[in-house]
């Protein structure tokens, strides 16, 4: 039938009395008479008005809930309570039964634990329709973002034989027999015999590799799948998730900030504009979920406020050793409520302290900036206090950590002395080392992961729930 038309289509325009074909899922059917049927291409579900008169009783009894289903007939305006359009259907297909004995998405709240367990069908409720129809549009507003910019998209390899960006485990990438692995006489693996000559790990970052692609391009992105093979069972990590790494030529720290703060409003409001009604839907379920909670865990701000307040005003920037200072003298700290109660300027923050700093003290998000050199990467540019490093981390609310970035070591001598201090043997490095050897310039980047920035955009708690087939650790299904 190629008169199908989507349900969102019926229901932005303002069309009546014309014929059309929809095709989509049975979320209930009433009486009989009435399907809400969904296609996914909006929230609303669409209510197709079945001629009982005329329709066999066989047809009738296998309009169940997740049944496929394909409906002709005329598109009238409703008289009903809740919608503002119609089906007045001539004929009703049903393309593919869904036996109501088995099919385990009845119309009722299911937990999202259980969602998860089968997430192959969890998109076929109105929670993860409005979660995937808006990480879609959190990643084309970032392409759009980027585009508008002139900054070229650049894809970054996957498989990488270099393991020195430092940012955690790898996965191994690898055709040896594991029951037969050949070895050296040193009775080292014998990484030659292996299909790329070489040890291969799964990407953690696609950063070096853009930085050899900004010094020539000026401006790039990548955004692409990453990999940490760390055991971190957190609501905030994946051992697989995406990330976007822009780099820029010809920019510091300060441009770094503002154009992560500028990425991240752009996407936020373009969400507000698109998805008024994903978002109201979450936002409410959200409520709904806080009803539980006493009254001072609940979130002073609905998520729509939340995300428009993120928008009013101007992050708010300050130092590692300001917001040290901070954390001495904030009571968690002094009561020792903190799990890491911090003692020392050179902590590294976690993600008690970091949620402190937005949701308790400035009550927005926040930018750190100078970050001890010992708790960051070779790669980020040495301060002339010889102390610290011109990093930025970007702090949100309920996330913490949402972009770590920093303005690169462009100088040959202090990039080569700082391999050294993390132990980077400089001669499997030499295509990075290039870059500084010829035409070097100030330049600077961030990553911004993905599903946090949709984990923050949807309301949810966990980030299990915002990629499409999660993988952490014991958990690679589908
Ligand atoms: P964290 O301290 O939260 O583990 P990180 O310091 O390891 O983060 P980076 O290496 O700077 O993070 O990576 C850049 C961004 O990628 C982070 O700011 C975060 O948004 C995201 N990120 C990092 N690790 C994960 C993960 N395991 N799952 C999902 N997103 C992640
Ligand atoms: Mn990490």
């Amino acid at each position: 039938m190629s008169d199908r038309i989507k349900i969102k289509e019926i229901l932005a325009s303002d069309k009546v009395d014309y014929t059309a074909t929809v095709k989509g899922w049975v979320r209930t059917f009433r009486n009989d008479q009435f399907i809400a049927l969904s296609d996914g291409s909006c929230l609303k579900t669409f209510q197709v008005v079945v001629d009982r008169e005329n329709t066999a009783p066989e047809v009738l009894k296998r309009i169940t809930t997740g049944a496929a289903i394909a409906a002709k007939g005329t598109i009238v305006a409703s008289q009903g309570k809740g919608q503002s359009y119609e089906m007045q259907a001539e004929h009703v297909e049903v393309l593919g039964v869904a036996d109501p004995e088995k099919y385990p998405l009845q119309p009722k709240k299911h937990s999202l634990e259980f969602l998860r367990e089968i997430a192959h069908l969890r998109f076929r409720t109105n929670t993860f329709g409005a979660i995937f129809r808006l990480r879609h549009s959190i990643a084309f507003a970032i392409h759009q973002f980027f585009n508008e910019k002139g900054f070229v998209y650049l894809h970054t390899p996957i498989i990488t034989g270099s393991d020195a960006e430092g940012a955690g485990e790898m996965f191994q990438v690898t055709t040896l027999d594991l029951e037969n692995i050949p070895k050296q006489e040193d009775g080292n693996v014998d990484f030659k015999k292996d299909f790329f000559s070489k040890q291969t790990n799964l990407t953690v970052s696609g950063q070096l590799e853009a930085e050899l692609g900004a010094l020539a391009l000026s401006d790039v992105y990548t955004f692409g799948p990453t990999f940490r093979a760390e055991n971190s069972n957190t609501s905030r990590h994946l051992a697989e998730f995406w990330m976007i790494e822009p780099e820029m030529a010809f920019a510091d720290l300060d441009d770094d900030m503002d154009l992560a703060e500028d990425l991240l409003k752009y996407v936020i409001k373009y969400c507000l504009e698109k998805h008024q009604d994903d978002l109201e839907f979450l936002e409410n379920r959200l409520l709904n979920e806080e009803k539980q909670k006493p009254q001072n865990e609940r979130s002073p701000m609905s998520l729509r406020e939340k995300l428009q307040f993120c928008l009013d005003q101007p992050f708010e920037r300050l130092t590692y050793s300001e917001a040290i200072k901070i954390l001495l003298n904030s009571k968690p700290n002094k009561k020792k409520k903190f799990q890491f109660v911090i003692e020392d300027w050179g902590a590294d923050l976690q993600s008690e302290h970091e949620r402190y700093l937005v949701e308790k003290h400035f009550k927005k998000p926040v930018i750190l900036t100078d970050y001890p050199k010992e708790i960051k990467a070779f790669y980020m540019k040495l301060n002339d206090d010889g102390k610290t490093v011109r990093a930025m981390d970007i702090l949100f609310p309920g996330i913490g950590e949402i972009v770590g970035g920093s303005q690169r070591e462009e100088r040959l001598d202090v990039l080569l002395s700082r391999m050294e201090d993390f132990d980077i043997p400089a001669h499997e490095m030499e295509w990075f080392l290039d870059t500084r050897r010829f035409g070097t310039c100030e330049h600077a980047g961030f990553g911004l992961g993905f599903e946090r920035l949709v984990l923050f955009i949807t309301g949810m708690a966990n980030i299990r729930d915002v990629i499409p087939f999660p993988r952490y650790p014991g958990a690679a299904e589908f």
